[in-house]
C-alpha cells in the first residue's frame, strides 16, 4: 500500500525517539512492500520558535491532509514561562481537535521479559497482562456546559456537566467493539450506571450496538469496581470502553501497573483517517539529548498505526515481535535496565528493533 504520514517530532526526546520509530517503519514497508511517505510538520516548542504558536497552520494542514499522523512529545522547561494561551502542550490538543479525534486508545501490555518491573505481586500478573483502555476523549464532564464557579445562596459554588448524546456513546462503543474484535474478542463497558443518569444511558446505548458484533462478549462494570479489578485480577480485562473522565484515571491506572512508562504507545482516532499516534510519556527534558531515551513506545505507536489506520496487522505484530526478541536478548535501555542486561542508547535500541523486522 501507499500512504503519505506527517510526521511531528516535537520537543525534548521527541525528534530522538522519532527518528528510530520511522527506521523501523521503514524495515517493515520494505519486507511487506508499503511505501510510506513522510511529511514533516512542527509542533509545540519548536513551532513556537519557528512560528510563534504550537501548532502552525501549515501542520494542521498537513496532518489533515495524510493517512495517519506520529508524534513524539512536546513541552520543556524553555516554554514553561511564555503566555499559557500559546504553551507547546496546547498544540496536542488543538491537533487532536483539529483532526476530529475522539477515541483515544492505551494499551497497557507487561511484556514476558519485564515482569519485575511490574508493581504487582508475580501472583496476580502471573495471569498475563495485556489490556487496551479505549477512553471517549472530547466529551463528558471536561467538556459538558454548563460549567464554571459561581455564587449561590452567599457561598461559592463549582460545577460541571457530565453529558453524552446517543450518538457520541455509540461511535465510541464501536471503536471498542471494533478493538475487542481485533484482539480477544471481550469488551469490558465501564460506567456508574448505579449513581448516574448518564451512565444509564451509556450503558442503554452500549447494549444496542452490541447487537452488530455478536462475536464479541460485552460485559458492564462500575468504574469503583474497575478501578480494584485493575489491580486485584488484570489479567480478567481484553478491552475496557469507558466515557472520558473515567478513561483518563483508569488508563494511567493501567498504566503504571506495567511500571515503563518508555514502553507505552498510544492511538487517537476519529471517525477516518488520519489517526494520531504518539507514546504516553513527555519530552523527558532532563534526558533529551542525551541519546538515553527508550524509543520503544514510539516504536509500538507506530504498530499501532500499522493496525488502526492501515489495517495492516501481520506488519504491526512484525514490529511488535521485533520489540519482544529485542528484550528477550536482553537489550534495555536505562529506564528499563536490570542487572546482567545489556544497556543500549536511543539509537542502538532502534537499530537493534530493526534488524530483527
Ligand atoms: P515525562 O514523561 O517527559 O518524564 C517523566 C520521567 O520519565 C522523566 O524522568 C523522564 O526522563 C522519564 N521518561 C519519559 N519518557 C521516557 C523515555 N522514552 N525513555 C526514558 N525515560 C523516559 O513527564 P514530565 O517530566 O512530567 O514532563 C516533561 C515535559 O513533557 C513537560 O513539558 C510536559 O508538559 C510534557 N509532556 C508532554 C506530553 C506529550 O507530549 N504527550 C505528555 C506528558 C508531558
Amino acid at each position: 500500500m501507499q500512504a503519505t504520514i506527517c510526521v511531528m517530532p516535537g520537543d525534548g526526546i521527541g525528534p530522538e525517539i522519532v527518528s528510530q520509530a520511522l527506521l523501523v517503519l521503514g524495515k517493515a514497508a520494505a519486507k511487506f512492500g508499503h511505501e510510506f511517505t513522510k511529511v514533516d510538520a512542527l509542533i509545540g516548542g519548536a513551532a513556537i520558535d519557528a512560528c510563534g504558536v504550537p501548532l502552525p497552520e501549515d501542520t494542521a494542514r498537513a496532518a489533515a491532509a495524510s493517512d495517519a499522523a506520529l508524534l513524539g512529545a512536546v513541552g520543556g522547561p524553555k516554554w514553561d514561562a511564555i503566555d499559557p494561551a500559546i504553551r507547546p502542550e496546547k498544540g496536542l490538543l488543538a491537533i487532536r481537535k483539529h483532526l476530529g479525534l475522539f477515541a483515544n486508545l492505551r494499551p497497557a501490555a507487561l511484556f514476558d521479559e519485564l515482569k519485575s518491573a511490574c508493581c504487582l505481586r508475580p501472583d496476580i500478573v502471573g495471569a498475563g497482562l495485556d489490556v487496551l483502555v479505549v477512553r471517549e476523549l472530547t466529551g463528558g464532564a471536561y467538556f459538558g456546559e454548563p460549567r464554571g464557579i459561581e455564587t449561590r445562596g452567599g457561598e461559592k459554588v463549582g460545577f460541571n456537566t457530565m453529558i453524552y448524546s446517543e450518538s457520541e456513546v455509540r461511535r465510541i462503543a464501536k471503536v471498542g467493539f471494533e478493538a475487542a474484535r481485533k484482539r480477544r474478542g471481550k469488551l469490558c463497558s465501564v460506567d456508574k450506571a448505579n449513581v448516574l443518569d448518564v451512565s444509564r444511558l451509556w450503558r442503554e446505548v452500549v447494549v444496542a450496538v452490541a447487537g452488530d458484533y455478536p462475536d464479541v462478549e460485552l460485559s458492564h462494570m462500575y468504574v469503583d469496581n474497575a478501578a480494584m479489578q485493575l489491580v486485584r485480577n488484570p489479567s480478567q480485562f481484553d478491552v475496557i470502553v469507558t466515557e472520558n473522565l473515567f478513561g483518563d484515571i483508569l488508563s494511567d491506572e493501567a498504566a503504571v501497573i506495567t511500571g515503563s512508562i518508555g514502553m507505552l504507545p498510544s492511538a487517537s482516532l476519529g471517525e477516518k483517517n488520519p489517526g494520531l499516534y504518539e507514546p504516553i510519556h513527555g519530552s523527558a527534558p532532563d534526558i533529551a539529548g542525551t541519546d538515553a531515551a527508550n524509543p520503544l513506545a514510539t516504536i509500538l505507536s507506530v504498530a499501532m498505526m500499522l493496525r488502526y489506520s492501515f489495517a495492516l496487522e501481520t506488519e504491526a505484530r512484525c514490529i511488535e515481535d521485533a520489540v519482544s526478541k529485542a528484550l528477550s536478548q536482553g537489550y534495555r535501555t536505562g529506564d528499563i535496565m536490570e542487572p546482567g542486561k545489556t544497556k543500549l542508547g536511543c539509537k542502538a535500541m532502534g537499530e537493534i528493533v530493526a534488524g530483527l523486522i
